[in-house]
């Protein structure tokens, strides 16, 4: 096992990763920006060094001055979280070469994943079922790309090969508009990922986000851990998680869940993974897989019992795995609300200081977060302050608990989510379950 970590990541995640560090008896590094100095996960760590000024570009994205950090702690291992360079290749790359380990896939691997087109076609030869499109980038002859749009059927889908985070996508309903929207894609793609290669996809039009976890060892053996619905999401941004999904039958569970890790066995994937899909009529379409800790990861750990972060440690440092697929077993159902600093209707950043602070608990309530009494939200990075996660018997239950602890926080000094929260559980399609990925604009739209 390694002796120390350096946690190249900040806020909650970086806590997370710190406790799970702790439990396994390994020191840690925390890195800082000038703007977290005195975050009290900070403290925690058995060291700390500061890595830049406040903006990410300066110090969580700064590769040179993380690696400096490591090397003057003789840390072994990075753990890159999620965001920042989690999917970096190329600091996966320079982390290797350093004679580091960087705690997640190989550089390779994510390299192939951040290509879209490559990661389908790597997925569809594995046997998982893909959203119907082009087989690679789209023809660049005018009638070639036509009759493409007109086989898959409209409305299509152009996305950029290397996009992410919902950029470098155009939906067309017409011909007309398809080689126009093609060049305008290809053009922004370029801008802003530096590849303007460009793909298509059936348009979906009422499509459910469910996505399977995968945990995977260097010793060729993978497990999947389950799915998770992550539909309530406002531009992109998941919002509320839940696992299992509603309506998912075990058998399904098993097929797709076996499809995922099968797959990451014949990619020779290791550690943490988590394939996204499209799930509509009852078919699942594959769309993109994040070589990383996700944020939602607790609804997964809540009802497999399974420590994820543990787990993904354990195998960077070339332990076998140690559960078998039968060993994994799903009980209950668990729910995760994202508390952000925000404006709960116009989802305006709202940083600054937490002036008082109350976190619910009791039986099957989770927190999972860096803030406390007198935190000052600094206004540099994402707004997810914490993570209320709660578990149930049943869903009903779940929602239930989560209502009564929803009721209990009490974030003063600032704005978040916690009203959001609270409207969209007496919603009664919510509380039915199984709503689509338009669902939560729909519901602001009409509130
Ligand atoms: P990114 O890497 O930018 O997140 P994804 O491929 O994961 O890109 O797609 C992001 C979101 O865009 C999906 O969660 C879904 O809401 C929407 N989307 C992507 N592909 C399709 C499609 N073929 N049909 C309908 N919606 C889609």
């Amino acid at each position: 096992m390694f002796d120390k970590v350096l946690i190249a990541n900040r806020g909650e995640v970086a806590l997370r990763i710190l406790r799970a560090c702790r439990e396994l008896g390994i020191k840690t590094v925390a890195v800082h920006s000038q703007a977290d100095r005195d975050a009290k996960y900070v403290k925690l760590a058995d060291e700390s060094v500061c890595i830049g000024p406040s903006q990410s570009g300066d110090s969580y994205l700064h590769v040179p001055a993380i690696m400096s950090a490591a090397e003057v702690t003789d840390a072994e291992a990075i753990h890159p979280g999620y965001g920042f360079l989690s999917e970096n290749a190329d600091f996966a790359e320079i982390v290797q070469s350093s004679g580091l380990t960087f705690i997640g896939p190989t550089a390779e691997l994510i390299r192939t994943m951040g290509d879209k087109v490559a990661a389908k076609r790597a997925m569809k030869e594995a046997g998982v079922p893909c959203v119907p499109g082009s087989e690679g980038p789209v023809p660049e002859d005018d009638k070639e790309l036509r009759d493409l749009a007109r086989e898959v059927g409209y409305p299509v889908m152009i996305k950029a090969a290397g996009g992410g985070g919902g950029k470098g996508m155009r939906v067309v309903h017409t011909e007309a508009s398809l080689s126009n929207a093609v060049s305008m894609t290809k053009a922004e793609a370029e801008k802003a990922f530096g590849n303007s290669m460009v793909y298509m996809e059936k348009f979906l039009g009422q499509p459910r986000h469910i996505e399977f976890q995968v945990l995977a060892d260097q010793h060729g053996n993978a497990i999947h851990l389950g799915e998770r619905d992550c539909s309530v999401q406002r531009r992109h941004q998941k919002l509320v998680e839940e696992a299992p999904a509603p309506g998912i039958d075990e058998e399904t569970r098993r097929r797709m869940g076996e499809r995922c890790a099968e797959a990451a066995r014949k990619l020779g994937y290791t550690g943490l993974g988590t394939y996204e899909f499209l799930y509509e009529n009852g078919e699942f379409f594959f769309i993109e897989m994040n070589t990383r800790l996700q944020v939602e990861h607790p609804v997964t750990e809540q009802i497999t019992g399974v420590d994820l972060v543990k787990e993904q440690i354990r195998v960077a440092a070339g332990q076998p795995l140690r559960f078998r697929q039968e060993d994994i077993e799903i009980e209950g159902h668990a729910v995760e609300c994202r508390i952000n600093a925000e404006n709960p209707e116009k989802f305006t950043p709202s940083p600054g200081t937490i002036s008082h602070l109350h976190l619910p608990g009791g039986p099957g309530v989770r927190i999972d977060s860096h803030a406390y009494t007198g935190y000052v939200i600094p206004p540099f990075y994402d707004s997810l302050i914490g993570k209320l996660i709660v578990e149930g018997e049943d869903r009903e239950e779940a929602m239930a608990r989560m209502g009564r602890a929803l009721e209990e926080f009490i974030v003063g000094g600032i704005e978040t989510t916690i009203p959001l929260h609270q409207r969209l559980l007496r919603d009664g399609r919510f509380q039915a379950g199984g709503v689509d990925i338009h669902f939560l604009e729909r519901f602001l739209g009409e509130e």
